[in-house]
């Protein structure tokens, strides 16, 4: 594929009209282009049937359509499925379809590797090599649509941006992503169904709650004390709790939607009760629900699953003071497409 054309779905709408009127086209057209790329998905000029051949021709010699190409597909023993996705630049990242008995839920990616520093995450060993761009994400989700059809039966139901990446560091093509997603003229899937997940950015965290997106939104919080976040979390010393907490509350009051905190516990880091006292005075302060995250291993680290007892602990804590909270198993952890686990591992494979 020629690199050098511009990706015609880096246009807008309003640039694709100009740019057709300025070749004699009329500005319906503009609209028919438009849905063939975003809620057709068409992969090539020649797919645009109800467009002259002329023009097909015109359009392919000035543009390019840089879709998304699965690379391979592995299956895990509980169904689950890892795509290694190849972008149009020879880049990979990894995207995760996770079935349950009446979901499917589409795990993308958002950045190939990631510019944060969790301790504990195979993705941010990755050097972060670019940014996705929103024709990218949607192209994950519509190969996992298609992929819930053929092996489920059943449409795609929920999207979640935990994949490779940041998304809060890709904030503007995320953003995008998400309207062509929820749009009639894009995909026409509801807002309640996608969650975006962010290790916890505050400024924009309040510029997703000022876009009116009704997405809902997970935190990766891992621990509510401050050093031992910042030892983790490195890059979080920059973000500091009260500032999150902050930019938390400002959510619930422009979207009216919960907040979910992730949270993984570990031997000798966060399994004390100092660290469950302080993620449920932290909880409490704004409406929330807490999911238990299973600990997926990741080569070597100091890193260990929390014995369960401690689990437990933490469960008691967090119901006796009026929060839901969920004990998340792994997923796909055979084919290291779990949480965390998304590393382009399969590559070596290939
Ligand atoms: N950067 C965003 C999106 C990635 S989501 C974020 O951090 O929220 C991936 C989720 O998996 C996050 O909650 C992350 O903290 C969690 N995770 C990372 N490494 C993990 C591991 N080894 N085992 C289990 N969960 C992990």
């Amino acid at each position: 594929m020629n690199q050098d054309k511009k990706d015609i779905r880096k246009l807008s709408l309003g640039e694709l009209e100009t740019i057709l009127n300025s070749m004699g086209e009329k500005s319906f057209r503009a609209k028919q282009i438009y849905e063939w790329l975003w809620k057709k998905n068409a992969h090539s000029f020649d797919d645009m049937t109800n467009l002259s051949k002329t023009l097909r021709s015109k359009l392919s010699e000035n543009f390019s359509i840089q879709n998304i190409q699965v690379n391979s597909m592995q299956k895990s023993d509980d169904e689950t499925i890892k795509n290694a996705v190849r972008l149009f630049d020879g880049n990979i990242v990894e995207s995760v379809l996770i079935p349950t008995e009446n979901r499917t839920t589409a795990c993308v990616s958002c950045q190939v590797g990631c510019s944060l520093n969790c301790e504990f995450c195979a993705t941010a060993k990755l050097k972060r090599m670019r940014n996705l761009t929103a024709a990218e994400i949607v192209d994950q989700v519509v190969v996992i649509d298609k992929q819930s059809r053929e092996f489920f039966d059943r449409p795609l139901s929920n999207i979640v941006y935990m994949g490779m990446g940041e998304p809060m560091m890709n904030y503007n093509e995320v953003v995008k992503s998400i309207r062509m997603i929820t749009s009639p003229q894009g995909l026409g899937m509801s807002p309640k169904r996608i969650t975006v997940s962010t290790s916890g950015i505050p400024k924009m965290i309040k510029m997703l709650a000022d876009e009116e997106l009704k997405v809902k939104l997970a935190v990766s919080l891992h621990s509510a004390r401050e050093e031992i976040r910042n030892r983790i979390m490195p890059f979080s010393e920059k973000f500091p709790l009260t500032e999150l907490l902050e930019s938390l509350q400002y959510w619930y009051q422009k979207t009216k939607s919960k907040i979910t905190f992730e949270y993984l516990v570990w031997k000798d880091i966060n399994d004390r009760q100092t660290d469950i006292d302080a993620l449920v005075r932290y909880a409490k302060r704004v409406p929330s629900k807490i999911n238990l995250i299973e600990y997926n291993p990741i080569g070597e680290s100091e890193f260990e699953q929390a014995h369960p007892a401690v689990i437990e602990a933490y469960t008691d804590a967090i119901q006796q003071n009026g929060i839901v909270v969920k004990v998340r198993r792994s997923r796909g952890k055979d084919i290291d497409a779990a949480c965390g686990q998304l590393a382009n591992k399969s590559l070596e494979e290939i």
